[in-house]
């Protein structure tokens, strides 16, 4: 089952990830990390896909694995954010 058919994005979230592509070194391990495959590089540097918001998963981990502190992510506000439908 695909997991967009799991998830449903709550409006009012607003951009809960940001990227300083200044520090990004390109190591691509947000890309590794991402569950759902929502990164990439380009010219070696990370982008996150412009629909993020309504495909992320919330889990933090690309913020976490992102040792030169590159990318900025906060948890949306209780209200905001992602739902499971099902699962
Ligand atoms: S983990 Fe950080 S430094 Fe590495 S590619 Fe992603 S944004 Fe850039
Ligand atoms: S928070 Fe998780 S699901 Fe969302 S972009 Fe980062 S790694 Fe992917």
């Amino acid at each position: 089952m695909d997991v967009n058919d799991l998830t449903n994005h709550i409006p009012g979230t607003g951009d809960f990830i940001k990227i300083d592509q200044n520090k990004c070194n390109g190591c691509g391990m947000c890309v590794r990390i991402c569950i759902v495959n929502l990164w990439g590089i380009k010219n070696n540097i990370a982008f996150i896909r412009d629909d993020y918001k309504e495909k992320c998963l919330e889990c933090g981990s690309c913020g976490q694995v992102c040792e030169p502190g590159a990318i900025d992510f906060n948890y949306p506000a209780g209200g905001t954010g992602v739902i499971f439908e099902r699962g």
